[in-house]
């Protein structure tokens, strides 16, 4: 296995010259484009991690999964469905445009900007600050690190250039998705998506939805059915507009995010967490992408 990924991040790294760092996001320009590094932890505790895996990264929109998991723990299905829908996008992660033409005004999905931050309005805390802590320390859980940090400057830099994230949120506040102060929920959003991590952390996240809830010290974190909604829903939305085709070249449930990470379910089986920070047109890591489709078709990972 180690061999097999060592060669297929060689293979990969070629892929990176095509896509480009985010860059709307100032600070995360400074990443090295050519990184490329990959953790997977099995169902049986085998952890193999080779190339850029050590490399510390934002979570950027892979939090949204675990913002996800909080409100599904946190409300009844139905009270979550009257404020998101659960349809996929051909539009980018950051559009507007259904927020007004969609008579119900409601985001598409959790997985896109809108739909994480109607989300973060239905984790439970009496103030921001409390829905912070409630998602941090579930993050915590979740990745097996007690030690997840903020990055201010990436926290800084995506709060001082955050209007189309403010345009989304002051867009579902005049139409009652959200009734809490904007700036305060987007807070919320800026400092999780900040939250550094490395490929291992995404893995571990991966791992538990895998296990069906199950942490690897074998204490129970979410249940089945909780786990079963989350990677439907990264199946049909994780990667954005982007989420058919990786459906059909990887064929597992994903999440990826600007900083560079896709977090992947192999169900029953194994977490992946892969970094590369040169991202596609559609803010998917293109290193990762081609690393996952090859990796799915050596070890005929697909669900399909
Ligand atoms: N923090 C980023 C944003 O709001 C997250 C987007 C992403 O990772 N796709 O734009």
């Amino acid at each position: 296995m180690r061999e097999l990924l060592h060669s297929l991040i060689e293979k990969n790294k070629y892929w990176t010259q095509y896509g480009n760092v985010a860059t709307y996001i100032p600070e995360l320009s400074n990443s090295n484009p050519d990184a490329l590094g990959i953790c997977t932890m099995d169902i049986d505790g085998k952890i193999y991690c080779e190339g850029d895996y050590n490399t510390k990264f934002t979570i950027q929109s892979i939090s949204k999964v675990a913002s996800f998991m909080c409100a599904l723990k946190d409300n009844d299905i139905n009270k979550l469905y009257s404020k998101i829908s659960c349809a996929p996008t051909s539009d980018g992660f950051n559009s507007i445009v259904n927020l007004e033409t969609k008579n119900s005004h409601k985001p598409l999905n959790p997985m896109i900007n809108s739909g994480a931050i109607a989300t973060i309005s239905m984790v439970y805390g009496l103030t921001a600050n409390d829905k912070f802590n409630r998602i941090h320390e579930f993050i915590k859980e979740v990745t097996g690190n007690n030690n997840l940090k903020i990055n201010y400057n990436v926290y800084q830099s995506e709060k001082n250039t955050g209007d189309r994230n403010r345009a989304l949120a002051y867009f579902m506040k005049s139409t009652g998705i959200i009734n809490e102060d904007v700036e305060d929920i987007l807070d919320v959003y800026f400092k999780l998506c900040s939250l550094e991590v490395t490929c291992k952390d995404i893995a571990h996240m991966s791992l538990v939805l895998a296990s069906d809830g199950i942490l690897p010290n074998k204490k129970r974190l979410l249940s089945k059915h909780i786990c079963k909604t989350v990677k439907a829903i990264m199946t049909t939305c994780g990667m954005y507009d982007g989420s058919g085709d990786f459906a059909v070249s990887v064929g597992i449930p994903a999440k990826s995010g600007v900083g560079g990470g896709i977090a992947a379910v192999v169900p029953k089986k194994m977490g992946i967490g892969v970094f590369g920070p040169a991202l596609d047109k559609k803010g998917n890591s293109i290193g990762g992408i081609k690393l996952l489709e090859d990796l799915s078709e050596r070890l005929d990972l697909s669900i399909f």
